[in-house]
Order: structure tokens, then C-alpha cells, then sequence
């Protein structure tokens, strides 16, 4: 099972519930009710839309495609969060993944609320005008409640700037006259999208692992020298000695952050595999990563899946089977491909201290507790991939002032965004038992509940 989002608020909640220190004003008989008041409010969405999308296709036959919005929460600004295309998309799942990007936001500090579409299609059996119908489509039906200060979608697994440009037309048609900019993120550069955004989640899960075993373990070095603690001498033992990375998804975001670790100077790490919906190409000296780069651009986006097309290509790797990259003995896994990978069934074969989850939710609830039993440091996804949404933010603000910030601003303005959050989470980590994802979730549940509360909303 992926991690539910609503338990590990639940979680949370309790935590909060028996510390002095937060929300000191309220006590007893009004506190118990409060935060029974937080507890339906955080784990349950404010909307749940569905409709049945009416497609007639290429070939003329009519049919019906189910899609959702859902909408979980708002107190921070208009809902935020992707729309997805796939075949296995779900309420549950939606709704769990609404509340992801809730958390998300209030954790960075994006003004923005959380929400979650999804389409039940499998995108590759549809041809470029059915999916370009099925896109104008979902605006009409949806159109009433997504707007540029109501509900921002972005792009998530299945759709990208060319259904996000479409989306956007659409919005614009049913709405002249509005700022139709800020409808939609994650557009083409040309259509008003920002400059970065296509690298943004992926050089921030890279930034956030870097951040951690190089920035902060620099700077505190003493300070974590001095902690009796597993996780702090692990950090500092990688901090200073070779090792070694294996990257699962070689797509935006995985490429992008494979690129960063090649280029990274500040930490002496290797990447010696990667893997797609193919293979696993392994080299122990360490893959050229930007030939491979190249490679995917110019191919359609797989890597290489044989030894001729690897020698065609000028790299030298081994092909491998496409999950044996999991267990594989490294030191740090960057997990950028789907959800739950990391299960029940191969969590005690999982070898790597370090594992950065670019994807999300792509450990279950299960193979979290075992590795966090075993010591393993995991960097959560609510942590580690909300570049992507940040940036959305920026490009959100670029098109209600239509100006557009250069490419190195927008990377300054998202690191530093990055970095405020980690300088609050990083901290924690030693000073208690709790996990980063525990502590995580706990920032922003305490950031939601704190508004909420002066909002006047748990009366
Ligand atoms: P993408 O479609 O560009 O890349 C996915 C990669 O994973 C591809 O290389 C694909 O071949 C590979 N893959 C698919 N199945 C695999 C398998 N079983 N084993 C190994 N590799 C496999 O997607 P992306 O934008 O890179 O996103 C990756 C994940 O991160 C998705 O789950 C997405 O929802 C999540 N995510 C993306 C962003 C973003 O801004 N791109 C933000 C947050 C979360």
C-alpha cells in the first residue's frame, strides 16, 4: 500500500496534541475539540468532482471517459496540483495524492492549496486529436471550478506542456477577457510557461540530497560529530569518502538528476547505474551521463537497451535487468519513476543507506517502517521533489505580471525557497526518533492547523 497521506496527518495531529508548545492558548475541553476539528478537516478533501467526459472518436463511436478534480484544501491559496492520464487513475487515488500536494505546499511555503486531477486513459491509445478532445473536453466540464485564483492544474504522469497549452486555449476561450496566464502551469515556454521549469523538479531532488550530506554537514560538522547518533555519523562518513548512486527512472526528472550528481563537485559520488521502463545500464567506474542524456533526447527518450546500440552510442555500460537496479549494492538510490517500488517484497534485499524518492510515494507504508527500523535514511517526496511546484508558482506569478524572470532566477528563487525549508527540517532530524517524512508532515500540518485556527475555521 502507498503511504496514506490522511494516517500520517492523523499521526501527526497526536504529536501535535501533546506539545505544550503549540497552540499554548488553547487547553482541556477546547483543545480536544480543535483538534477534532483538524483531524476531519486535514484528512478529508473539500471537493470531489467527477465527471464522465463525452469523446467521439476518430472513428466516429461516442464514448464516455470517467475523470476527476479533486479539491482538498485551500487555506493557503487556490488548489494546486496535477492532472493525470492513466489507466489505473482512481477517487482514492486522487484524493490521496490532493492531500500530498496540501502538505506540500504548506511545507515550502507556496501559497497555493492542494488538488489533484485525474483521466482514466491509457494516453497511448488515443491519437493526437482524440487527446487534444479530451483535454478541451475536461476544461468544459471542470471549467467552473479551476481558474487562476481557484484551482491551478499542472501536468503530472501522462500529460505535459502540449496538454497544458491546450488546456490553457480552452480556458481562455471560455473565459475571455480573464487572465487566462495563471489557469494552467507547466506550459511551453512560448505559451507562457517559465524558463526551468522542465529541469526544476530534478535539480531540487538533487539540491535536497546535496543540501543535506554537503551543505549541512558542513556547516554543523561539529555539532553532528558531537550527537550520539547512527544518522549523523552515517552522514558524515559520506560526506567525505567515495560513493556510489543508482538512479531508477532516466525520464525528466531522473535524467536531470543523474546530470546533477555527474556535475556535482562538492560530493565525491559516482553514478554507476540507471535504469528505464527497459533496462538497467551499469558500469562500476561510472556512466557517462551526459552521452546518455543526448542519447535519450535523440532516441525517443529510452536509453539504450542493447550492447549494439550502446556501442553505436559510445558508452560503456552492461545491460542488466530493469529491477535488479534496486537491490544492487550502492550507497544512495534516487528513486524517479513511479509508485511503489520499494515493497514488502524487496525491501530486505534494499542495500543502499540513502534513498532520495524523486517520484512520489514510490515506497510503501511497509518497506518505510523496515527501512527506517534498519537505519536507512530516506528523504521523502514531500521533501525532495516540490521543485516542480515551486516553480509553478513562479510561473504562476510571471503570468499575472507578465514578466518573465531569466533562467538563473528562476533557479535562485527556487533554491532559496528549498533551502528556508531544509534550515526548519534538517535540525529536527537528530534532536529526536521521528523520520524526515514524520517531521516533514508534522511542519506542515502544524503551518495548516495554526491558520485554520486564527482563520476562526475549528468553531
Ligand atoms: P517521465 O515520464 O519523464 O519519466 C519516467 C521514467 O521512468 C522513464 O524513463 C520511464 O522509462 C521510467 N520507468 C517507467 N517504468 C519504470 C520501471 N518499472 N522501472 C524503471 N524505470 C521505469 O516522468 P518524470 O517527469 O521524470 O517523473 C517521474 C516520477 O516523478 C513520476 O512518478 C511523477 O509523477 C513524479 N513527479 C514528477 C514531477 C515533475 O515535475 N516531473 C514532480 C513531482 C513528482
Amino acid at each position: 500500500m502507498p503511504i496514506n497521506t490522511g494516517a500520517v496527518v492523523h499521526e501527526s495531529l497526536n504529536v501535535l496534541f501533546d506539545d505544550d508548545l503549540f497552540l499554548p492558548e488553547i487547553q482541556e475541553k477546547p483543545r480536544e475539540k480543535a483538534f477534532r476539528a483538524l483531524r476531519s478537516i486535514l484528512s478529508t478533501p473539500n471537493h470531489v468532482s467527477k465527471s464522465f467526459l463525452r469523446i467521439t472518436l476518430e472513428n466516429d463511436e461516442v464514448i464516455r471517459i470517467p475523470a476527476f478534480r479533486v479539491q482538498h484544501n485551500n487555506v493557503l491559496g487556490p488548489y494546486k496540483g496535477g492532472i493525470r492520464f492513466h489507466e489505473s487513475v482512481n477517487e482514492d487515488e486522487v484524493i490521496n495524492l490532493a492531500t500530498l500536494m496540501t502538505l506540500k505546499n504548506a511545507l515550502h511555503e507556496v501559497p497555493f492549496g492542494g488538488g489533484k486531477g485525474g483521466v482514466v486513459i491509457d494516453p497511448k491509445e488515443y491519437d493526437v486529436r482524440e487527446l487534444n478532445l479530451i483535454c478541451k473536453k475536461y476544461v468544459q466540464y471542470f471549467s467552473d471550478i479551476i481558474g487562476p485564483d481557484k484551482d491551478i492544474p499542472a501536468p503530472d504522469m501522462g500529460t505535459s506542456a502540449r496538454e497544458m497549452d491546450w488546456m490553457m486555449g480552452e480556458y481562455k476561450s471560455i473565459h475571455p477577457g480573464e487572465n487566462y496566464r495563471g489557469s494552467f502551469t507547466g506550459k511551453s515556454v512560448v505559451n507562457g510557461g517559465s524558463l526551468g521549469r522542465r529541469e526544476a523538479t530534478g535539480k531540487g531532488v538533487y539540491f535536497t540530497f546535496r543540501y543535506l550530506f554537503h551543505n549541512f554537514a558542513t556547516e554543523q560538522q561539529t555539532w553532528l560529530s558531537e550527537r550520539n547518533h547512527l544518522i549523523a555519523k552515517n552522514i558524515l562518513d559520506l560526506k567525505d569518502r567515495n560513493f556510489t548512486i543508482a538512479v531508477q527512472g532516466f525520464g525528466n526528472l531522473g535524467s536531470v538528476a543523474a546530470l546533477e550528481a555527474y556535475q556535482c563537485n562538492q560530493l565525491n559520488n559516482k553514478v554507476i547505474a540507471v535504469s528505464d521502463r527497459n533496462v538497467t545500464l551499469y558500469n562500476s567506474d561510472g556512466l557517462d551521463i551526459p552521452t546518455l542524456v543526448k542519447f535519450t533526447i535523440e532516441n525517443n527518450k529510452d536509453l539504450p537497451i542493447n550492447d549494439k546500440e550502446l556501442e553505436d552510442a559510445g558508452i560503456k555500460a552492461k545491460v542488466i535487468g530493469r529491477d535488479d537496479l534496486l537491490t544492487l549494492n550502492v550507497d544512495v538510490l534516487f528513486l524517479a519513476a513511479l509508485e511503489d517500488q520499494v515493497t514488502k517484497d524487496n525491501m530486505e534485499e534494499i542495500q543502499a543507506q540513502v534513498i532520495v524518492e524523486g517520484a512520489n510515494a514510490p515506497i510503501t507504508t511497509d518497506a518505510d517502517n523496515y527501512l527506517n527500523q534498519k537505519g536507512t535514511i530516506i528523504i521523502p517526496d514531500i521533501l525532495a521533489n516540490a521543485g516542480g511546484v515551486i516553480v509553478s508558482y513562479l510561473e504562476w506569478l510571471q503570468g499575472r505580471e507578465t514578466q518573465y524572470y531569466k533562467e538563473e532566477e528562476v533557479f535562485k528563487k527556487q533554491f532559496e525557497q528549498m533551502e528556508s525549508t531544509f534550515d526548519t527540517i534538517y535540525p529536527q532530524f537528530f534532536s529526536n526518533t521521528y523520520t524526515l517524512r514524520q517531521i516533514c508532515y508534522r511542519q506542515s500540518v502544524m503551518k495548516l492547523s495554526d491558520v485554520l485556527y486564527r482563520q476562526g475555521k475549528l468553531y
